[in-house]
C-alpha cells in the first residue's frame, strides 16, 4: 500500500501518517525529518537545505529527488510506505509517477487531511517535536505527560525555528502555490482523498481508516 499525505503545512500529517505506520506496519517517510536529521549530522546536503527551510522556502527538486528515489528503494519499502511532506510540487509528483511506472506500480491513496488556514498558525505555534525519536505533540490538543519531555524516549522537546509566525505565513503562500495543485494532479490519477482535519487527532485517524479498509 503506497499512500502520499498531502495538506498545509501543520494540517496533521506527520501524526497521521506515524498512527497509520504503526496500524499498517509500513514506513513514514517524511522529507522533512530526513532534512532535519541532515541539518543535525551537519551533511552537505543539510546545510544546503537549512538556507531554504530557515526562510519557509521549499528545498530544490534536485536536492529532493535524490533523497527520495533513495529511500524509496531500501528493503523496508518492498510492502509500501506512507510519503509524509513529499511530493510537493507537481515535478516531484510527476518524477515519482515516472519511477514507479518503471517498477509497474502506482500510488494507491493520496489523502488530503484539510486545515483551514487561520487554524494552521495555532497548530504550528503549539507544535513541540521530539529530535531523537520524531514524535510530535501539541501543547494543548496533544500534550506530552511530563512538559517538555517526550514521552516514547525521555528527551526534551524542542519547537521547529519554521514554526515561528512570519515563517508560517511564507509555507501557507509557497504551500498553496506549489503543492496543493497536487490536489488536482491526484484527482486526475484517481486516488485522490480528503479527510476532515479540524476534528480530534482519533476521529481524523479513523475516517483515514475507513478510507483504508
Ligand atoms: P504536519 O505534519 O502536517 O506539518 P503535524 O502532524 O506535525 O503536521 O501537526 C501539527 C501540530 O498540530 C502538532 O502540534 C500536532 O500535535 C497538532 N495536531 C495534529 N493533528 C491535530 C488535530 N486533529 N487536532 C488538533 N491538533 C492536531
Ligand atoms: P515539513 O517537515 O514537511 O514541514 O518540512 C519542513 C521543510 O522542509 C519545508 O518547509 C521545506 O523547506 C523542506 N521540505 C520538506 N519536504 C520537502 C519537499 N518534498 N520538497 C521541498 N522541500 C521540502
Amino acid at each position: 500500500m503506497k499512500i502520499v499525505m498531502l495538506g498545509a503545512p501543520g494540517a496533521g500529517k506527520g501524526t497521521q501518517a506515524r498512527m497509520i505506520s504503526e496500524k499498517y506496519g509500513i514506513p513514514q517517510i517524511s522529507t522533512g525529518d530526513i532534512f532535519r536529521a541532515n541539518i543535525r549530522n551537519q551533511t552537505e546536503l543539510g546545510q544546503k537545505a537549512k538556507s531554504y527551510m530557515d526562510q519557509g522556502l521549499l528545498v530544490p527538486d534536485e536536492l529532493t529527488l535524490d533523497l527520495i528515489m533513495d529511500r524509496l528503494s531500501q528493503d523496508d519499502c518492498a510492502k509500501g510506505y506512507i510519503l509524509d511532506g513529499f511530493p510537493r510540487t507537481i515535478p516531484q509528483a510527476e518524477a515519482l509517477t515516472k519511477a514507479l511506472e518503471a517498477h509497474d506500480t502506482k500510488i494507491d491513496y493520496a489523502i488530503d487531511v484539510e486545515v483551514p488556514d487561520e487554524n494552521i498558525v495555532e497548530r504550528m505555534s503549539g507544535r513541540r517535536s521530539c529530535p531523537i525519536c520524531g514524535a510530535t505533540y501539541h501543547i494543548r490538543y496533544n500534550a506530552p505527560v511530563k512538559e517538555g519531555i517526550c514521552d516514547e524516549c525521555g528527551a526534551e522537546l524542542t519547537q521547529r525555528e519554521d514554526d515561528k509566525a512570519e515563517t508560517v505565513q511564507k509555507r501557507l503562500s509557497v504551500y498553496h502555490a506549489s503543492t496543493q495543485p497536487l490536489i488536482e494532479y491526484y484527482r486526475t490519477q484517481g486516488c485522490m482523498y480528503s479527510v476532515d482535519g479540524t476534528k480530534p487527532m482519533d476521529d481524523v485517524f479513523n475516517d483515514i481508516c475507513a478510507i483504508l479498509n
